[in-house]
């Protein structure tokens, strides 16, 4: 496998592969990225925690002023990863991430405005966007005169992206549009919208374009502020196009492209959302450690008891282990990788599912307190919940990481019968074919050299090994479970759910390896203590996940569990009582 910048390091470590290069050394910001953000990251305390107070009056009312909007307008928060030269900062995804963390930190609502404008509002122009449309666009997007947003999904369409129902019909130059939009995020105070619509006849699967449309185009509506669980300060709306009118040259990327460009917007902006996450558990760190040291019961501080130990404890693995999975893929995506769609995937189910257990144990922590709305724990953990759900829910995700990983091995399997049956038309064809996957096999079964990490200090061999182990049994399942399901294993989603679980847990360890491999060569083995109990905690962690998801693969009461739902889905309702 060439290790250029088209490798994906899970898809080659479903072969086998451990493409240690791309991960090892633990990437670092530069110093001058480094003294742009200690200064951004300063202003930002200082724009943000004066309004401490506000933020829980503005959840309350479902609002978010439009003078403090202008506050983050002016302090450049709109034009975080717009190039310099059209008005923005110019930031790159770790840079992105790592100011979207800060502003969680502080408050999801604006954390969500600023992310769904830049992550997914406006990127599409970003990244498919002719000059032109730059040009005329960009400037007023990084100042916030123009906020963005992303139109997807639909009444009959979340999950299932392909069956929107809104069309764009050709008409000259134009295109008419017509549809409707539901819980657009920035929907109320946005001008930039970047729409979807089918472009073919309403029975084209996934034929889709993407459009800027714009507030003032006649046509273009939106509905009132949703009340939510959650994020409630920001703005949540439908919006309705009726025959709008769009020039072709507000067409983003090609007719019928449009299923591409959306999931390329949502894979490339997955970071910034990982980067919330974090930002959110640095602060529930921060609340429950001050908690343990504060409340008394039993004559001692909680912070003595074992059980209170290991939530904040755990919640620090969580933090550290989903920082260095999100930086891992900001970088990625900086090196100029084209193919980390999975791990981008991995880091967004992970940080999301990380934060959850995170805001649950501060809650349970912060005892009775944490229920009372006098207290930040509710808010967090309100707001926290949605990251499981927008994006691309994480059941969504798990298949997409488990069956893409899976591709390669797959096609590999496929050639591999192919060969076998032409070998005696093509005799050497197909022994190029199989030379290569015997060479794949044997590279397994020997552990020889890129099945092994070789850069990482020898002290960390034993994590290594989890991790080595890991990716010999992985390859195996997978190879398994494609020749027994073949094409089927698309149907088998319990089945790809344990693998998804498995690379989930090996990719986070590996970017974590590799963060704490780097902190033990900068600072000795004294000072990186603390990370290496991290590791250490995390590696016990993801042995005992991966063996027993992977044995769980050929023995499991999968059916048994099936027909129980079947049952209540029969019934609609449970179906016993004791009386
Ligand atoms: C606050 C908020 C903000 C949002 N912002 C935006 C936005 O800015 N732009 C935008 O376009 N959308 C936005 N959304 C929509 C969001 O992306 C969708 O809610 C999400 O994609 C899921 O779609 P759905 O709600 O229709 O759930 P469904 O697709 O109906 O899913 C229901 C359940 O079934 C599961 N499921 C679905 N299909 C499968 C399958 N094949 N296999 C296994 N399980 C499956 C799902 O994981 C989920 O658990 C937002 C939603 C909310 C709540």
């Amino acid at each position: 496998m060439a290790n250029g910048k088209d490798t994906s390091f899970m898809r080659s470590l479903c072969m086998g592969y451990i493409e240690e290069d791309m991960i090892v050394p633990f990437p670092v910001t530069s110093p001058e990225e480094r003294e742009t953000l200690q200064s951004v990251i300063a202003s930002l305390g200082d724009l943000m925690a004066p309004h401490e107070k506000d933020f829980s009056a503005w959840d309350r009312a479902a609002e978010m002023p439009a003078s403090y909007l202008e506050e983050l307008k002016t302090f450049g928060l709109f034009g975080l990863i717009i190039p310099e030269a059209h008005g923005g900062l110019g930031f790159g995804s770790a840079a992105y991430s790592r100011t979207l963390q800060e502003v969680a930190r502080f408050d999801a609502s604006t954390a969500v405005t600023i992310g769904a404008h830049s992550s997914i509002g406006m990127r599409g122009l970003l990244l498919f966007g002719t000059d032109k449309q730059k040009e005329r666009f960009l400037p007023r997007l990084a100042t916030g005169e123009m906020i963005a947003a992303f139109c997807l999904t639909e009444p009959g369409s979340g999950s299932d992206a392909a069956s929107i129902r809104t069309t764009a019909t050709r008409d000259g130059d134009d295109w008419i549009i017509d549809g409707n939009k539901l819980w657009i995020t920035n929907g109320g105070i946005a001008d930039f919208f970047t729409v979807f619509a089918k472009t073919e006849n309403a029975d084209t699967r996934g034929h889709m374009t993407a459009f800027i449309v714009t507030r003032d185009m006649p046509g273009v509506s939106v509905g009132p502020h949703e009340d939510k669980m959650g994020l409630r300060a920001s703005s949540t709306t439908t919006v309705h196009f009726e025959r709008v009118r769009v020039p072709d040259a507000n067409r983003l990327g090609e007719v019928g492209k449009g299923f591409k460009v959306a999931m390329k917007i949502l894979n490339s902006g997955r970071t910034g959302l990982g980067g919330g996450a974090v930002g959110a558990m640095k602060h529930l760190i921060a609340l429950s450690s001050k908690q343990a040291n504060e409340r008394s019961q039993f004559g001692k501080r909680i912070r003595e008891f074992g059980l209170i130990k290991q939530k904040v404890g755990h919640m620090v693995v969580d933090c550290y282990a989903s920082e260095a999975t999100v930086h891992m893929v900001a970088a990625l995506a900086d090196q100029g990788y084209q193919d980390y769609a999975v791990e981008a995937a991995i880091s967004k189910v992970f940080a999301s599912e990380a934060l959850w257990r995170c805001a649950d144990e501060a809650l349970q922590t912060a005892g009775g307190n944490g229920y009372m709305t006098e207290y930040p724990y509710e808010r967090i953990v309100r707001d926290s919940r949605i990251n499981r759900i927008f994006e691309g829910t994480n059941e969504i995700l798990r298949l997409f990481i488990a069956l893409t990983a899976m591709d390669d091995v797959g096609r590999s399997l496929k050639e591999l019968s192919k060969s076998l049956q032409g070998v005696f038309e093509d005799p050497i064809k197909g022994f190029g074919v199989l030379s290569e996957y015997a060479l794949r096999r044997a590279s397994l079964a020997t552990g020889i050299r890129k099945s092994m990490f070789t850069k990482l200090d020898p002290r960390l061999r034993a994590h290594a090994a989890v991790f080595e182990e890991a990716t010999k049994d992985l390859a195996i399942a997978v190879d398994r479970i494609l020749r027994k399901h073949g094409r089927n294993i698309i149907g088998k989603q319990l089945a790809s759910k344990r693998l998804a679980d498995a690379m989930i847990d090996m990719f986070v360890l590996a970017c974590t390896l590799s963060r704490v491999n780097s902190s033990l060569l900068s600072q000795g083995e004294e000072k990186a203590q603390p990370e290496l109990q991290i590791l250490a905690v995390l590696s016990d962690d993801v042995r005992r996940r991966v063996r027993q998801n992977f044995d769980l693969v050929d023995r499991n009461e999968d059916d048994a569990l099936k027909a129980v739902a079947e049952h209540a889905f029969d019934l609609e309702r449970y179906g016993w009582d004791t009386i």
